[in-house]
């Protein structure tokens, strides 16, 4: 018997988010973004679900060929472009569209022998500074891509470095516009963040959601996924596989960070930082014990979490521990409340779980 832990993801309601996603932005086509193996999720689970988007986003020419090798026709994206001459060939041979944001993948683009040209999306840097040509360098790319045979069509793309916060889109977004005015071509400029907040400013021929499709919020804690009407994509769930009845100035786990105030029973789950749950989760992260929400105790080992089992007296060995996502009574613990109480945020959770951890579809 395999250890009791278990992702599960909802293909009914990665569907959900995906048209949710695209109820924001109905002038838009949405690129469906798929990349870290879609966000943790894995690509092959994902994939059904997202075939009503209008094409896959992502990073690795390793994952386009997995979604050709799904049956996938349409458009595919490469967000970072290429990373060596050789990537153009596959680009070439799988039909794959690329981001250009250097003057390093224009230069192999120029060196390219291909009888296909290439369909591009060239990078604005409009305040993020990590990808992307200078607003006063776009033109001059733009220029030199527009006149290489191995190009083809040029569209224009942005990435904001604001859409979930207070500084939101407006200078990136008036950046962009300058830099591309009187350019042909479509544009593509809103994450998840942009399309849910600020829908009208970023409106353009496509919009790039990612975290939305999996049911985090982008801009937690200022809005949880309830308002945005998103809903889990996965549920990672184990179950307890011992407990321990406390007395007052017992200690809980290693290093003995967790003390009883009095007699209290704990359960011991079967999940771990092994598993991806994170080990920054101190005592107070809420979980859910037969559906019913409870905390952590101690320290997060390896293999092992302990949980309060103050609210939920009725279990034991075997009973059903939510780390997040559904639990079988209906009740939900999102994502974003655990990684926040482990200080980091639901992306992060999402794509660290581990490769031990089995993967089914529902
Ligand atoms: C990851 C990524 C996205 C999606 O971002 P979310 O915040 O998950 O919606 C969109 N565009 C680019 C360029 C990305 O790298």
């Amino acid at each position: 018997m395999p250890r009791p832990i278990q992702a599960t993801v909802h293909l009914a309601n990665l569907r959900h988010n995906l048209e949710r996603a695209r109820r924001s932005a109905l002038e838009s086509r949405v690129w469906a973004v798929v990349k870290a193996n879609a966000y943790g999720h894995g690509i092959e689970n994902v994939f059904e679900a997202f075939r009503a988007a209008d094409g896959f986003a992502l990073l690795d020419l390793d994952e386009a060929q997995r979604v050709r090798a799904l049956g996938w026709r349409g458009p595919i994206l490469l967000l970072e472009g290429v990373f060596e001459s050789r990537d153009l060939e596959l680009c070439s041979r799988l039909d794959i569209w690329h981001v250009v944001h250097c003057d390093a993948q224009i230069d192999m683009l120029a060196a390219h022998k291909t009888q296909t040209p290439h369909r591009v999306f060239l990078k604005l840097n409009s305040g993020m500074n990590r990808l992307g040509f200078s607003p006063v360098r776009y033109r001059a790319a733009w220029t030199r891509l527009n006149a290489l045979p191995q190009v083809g069509e040029i569209s224009h793309m942005t990435h904001f470095s604001d859409a979930d916060g207070p500084r939101g889109v407006a200078q990136a977004q008036a950046l962009f516009e300058r830099a591309t005015q009187d350019l042909p071509g479509e544009r593509s400029l809103a994450n998840s963040a942009a399309t849910l907040r600020h829908a009208q400013a970023t409106r353009a021929d496509w919009v790039r959601p990612g975290i939305v499709l999996y049911g985090s919020a982008p801009d937690f804690p200022e809005h949880d996924a309830q308002h945005w009407q998103l809903q889990p994509g996965m549920t990672l769930a184990t179950r307890l596989i011992g407990t321990q009845d406390l007395a007052a100035g017992d200690t809980v786990g290693y290093g003995s960070s967790f003390k009883a105030d009095g007699p209290m029973r704990i359960g011991i789950a079967a999940v771990g930082y092994g598993d991806g749950y994170p080990r920054h989760a101190d005592t107070g992260t809420p979980v859910l014990v037969n559906g019913v929400r409870t905390r952590t105790v101690g320290r997060v080992s390896m293999d092992m979490i302990a949980v309060d089992l103050g609210p939920v007296p009725n279990v034991g060995f075997g009973s059903e521990v939510t780390l997040w996502g559904r639990a079988a009574n209906g009740a939900l613990l999102g994502i974003d409340d655990v990684a926040q109480a482990a200080g980091t945020i639901g992306y992060e959770l999402m794509c660290a779980v581990a490769r031990r951890v089995p993967t089914a579809t529902d």
